[in-house]
């Protein structure tokens, strides 16, 4: 990156995070040869940035709604709101962004579902868990999770 100051093409990244509207990721710079620090900031071209690696070994972009979408199937029926999934599903984006991982495992992915669902509803929690534990995968997830919750099993997650 050219420095704004001096021209020189020699800095280094200080700081990366992304922007509160996750669009975009913001990186403090400072210039190697005058000493000057600047800021720049990367679009997000849609969410092709991120990538996930599955564990068949396929990788995918990262898509917010499909994730949104999971934790809105194992909160179905539960007290949860759909603005807290939006925020849940936004901060999962954003740390991921923030922590600068092109290709992220699936996995990573599902212990941040995990993480927040235990906060929002420990129902949903649970039946995430039960799941998931035996797919490690959120596509797999979630069908197999729309078809338990939708072919009468009610008890999944457990009402105890
Ligand atoms: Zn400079």
């Amino acid at each position: 990156m050219r420095c704004p100051y001096c021209q020189q093409d020699d800095d280094r990244v200080i700081d990366s995070r992304a922007t509160d509207d996750g669009t975009a990721i913001r990186r403090r710079r400072e210039c190697q040869a005058c000493g000057k620090r600047f800021t720049t900031y990367e679009r997000v071209e849609g969410e092709e940035v991120l990538r996930v690696a599955k564990k068949d070994g396929r990788v995918q972009s990262f898509d917010r709604k499909k994730l949104l979408h999971g934790m809105m199937v194992a909160c179905e029926k539960r007290p949860v709101g759909t603005e807290e999934l939006e925020a849940a599903a936004n901060r999962i984006h954003h740390l991921l962004l923030a922590e600068g991982d092109r290709e992220i495992p699936s996995s990573r992915i599902g212990e941040l579902v995990m993480g927040e669902l235990h906060r929002l509803d420990q129902v949903a929690y649970v039946r995430f868990a039960s799941v998931y534990r035996q797919f490690k995968d959120l596509d797999e997830f979630m069908s197999e999770l729309k078809r338990v919750l939708g072919g009468g099993r009610p008890d999944l997650g457990g009402q105890a």
